[in-house]
Formats: C-alpha cells, structure tokens, sequence
C-alpha cells in the first residue's frame, strides 16, 4: 500500500485508531461500530464507500438522504438519521429511514409513532442527550430521559430504543469533551439501575472525527465519522 490518501487508506487509518483506542481503554476492538456519516457528500462517495464493503451511512436532512436513498435503491444499504428532525418531517423519516439517532422530544415520537403505524413498520432509535451547555446543541435534558423512555413504552412501541446518542462541546480542551462522553456512559449505568422494561441501552452513539478515541476510552459503541473519511465538506454544516 502506498501513502497516497485515498477513501481506503482513509478508512483502514480509522480503523486502526479505533482499534488502538479500543486497547487503550482494555476493550475489545469490535466493540466500536463504525457509523460513516455521508451527509453533504455525493452518491460517488458513497458508492465509493461501498466499494470497500460499507454498508450503512449517516444522513441529517429527510430530503437528502430521499435522494440518495432513491439512487442507490436495491443496494442493500441501511440509512440512519443523525441530525435534528423537525416533527413535519417524521413522514419522511417513517419512510425511508433504518434508524433514527436524533429522538430528543415527545412530539417527534408522537409524530414518528403515527406515521411508523401507517407504514406498518417499527424504527430502531436512540434518544439524543444534551450532555453539554452549548446552546447550539440539541438533546434532552440529561434529567428527563427516564420519564421519557417510559413513556415511549407506554405510549409509542414502534420506537424500539437501542441506547442513548449525543454530541460533545466543541472545544480545544479534551477534560471537557470527555466529561460529555462521560456524563452520557454515567447517564445509562443511571437508567439502568431503573430497570425500565421494553428499552435497550446497549448502545451509545458517541465520538466524530475529531473526538472519537476520546468517545472509545469513555465507552462509545459507535462512532460517526464523516470528514475523517470522506474528506472535508465543501459547504458547511450547521450542527
Ligand atoms: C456531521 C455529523 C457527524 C460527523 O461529523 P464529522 O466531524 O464530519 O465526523 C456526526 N454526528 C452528527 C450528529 C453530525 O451531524
């Protein structure tokens, strides 16, 4: 292999340094999944990314991942949605989503839930958890998940809860984006404890590019990597 940086070296670097951090933190290296995250990107990455057997991609936008969804159908490929989701775009989500990482309110499951009924379909889901004070920062408040997950179970049972996600405070100073890590990792040994039946709380979607060992070492499960793999993004991102 040479040195050149193509999407595969890209990849096999991430892997590595998952595998590496994994060691670090005395866990077994396929422990961490790997979630690439797409968005912004065009179907020619993506197919690219699937050349090297990925299979599963990130999406934030219900009118993006529409589009890719629909020119890569027949593909096999699972579509998760990672960024904030306006409630008149859960019919969307309904439609053409694998999973949903961003649940932070009850009129979205409210919305999801209808509309999961009209498909006649469940949707995985992960409740995303504010665990720091940036106020451009989505979640729900560490303090109301519980009350949550029981009313999803009440109320909403096409929501099939798989764990927790969140997205650290952006800063230079690693103590502080690790405290998130933590704060989420604390928050479902917490929600455990309270032993709500119907959810599961085996996965914490934790780590970007830039902070993803951090996640590792703190208990991630999953990592959503976008520019360390596909590059960088030619118009910005809002979240
Ligand atoms: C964009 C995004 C990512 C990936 O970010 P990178 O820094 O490009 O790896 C992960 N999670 C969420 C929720 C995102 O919106």
């Amino acid at each position: 292999m040479t040195d050149v940086d193509t999407m595969a070296t890209r990849l096999a670097g991430i892997r590595q340094r998952i595998a590496q951090a994994c060691q670090r933190a005395g866990r077994a290296p396929d422990s961490v999944t790997l979630l690439p995250v797409s968005k912004t990107f065009e179907v020619d990455a993506i197919r690219e990314a699937m050349a090297l057997g990925l299979t599963r991609f990130g999406e934030n936008k219900t009118q993006e991942l529409r589009q890719k969804a629909a020119a890569l159908a027949g593909q096999g490929l699972h579509w998760v949605l990672i960024g904030h989701l306006q409630t008149n775009k859960a019919k969307d989500a309904a439609r053409d989503a694998t999973e949903l990482q961003s649940l932070d309110r009850l009129d979205l499951a409210e919305a999801l839930h209808r509309r999961l009924l009209n498909e006649g379909r469940t949707l995985d889901v992960l409740v995303q958890v504010k665990t720091s004070t940036e106020p451009s920062k989505y979640g729900m408040a560490p303090d109301q998940v519980a009350g949550f997950l029981r009313r999803i179970v009440a109320d909403f049972p096409t929501l099939r809860v798989q764990g927790l996600m969140t997205m650290a405070v952006n800063s230079p100073e690693p103590q502080e984006v690790r405290g998130c890590f933590r704060a989420l990792r604390e928050l479902r040994d917490q929600l455990r404890q309270a032993d709500i039946a119907g959810v599961s709380l085996e996965r914490l979607s934790m780590g970007m590019s830039g902070d993803f060992e951090l996640a590792i070492e703190e208990g991630s499960t999953e990592v959503r990597i976008g520019t360390a793999l596909f590059g960088a993004r030619s118009y910005p991102d809002p979240q």
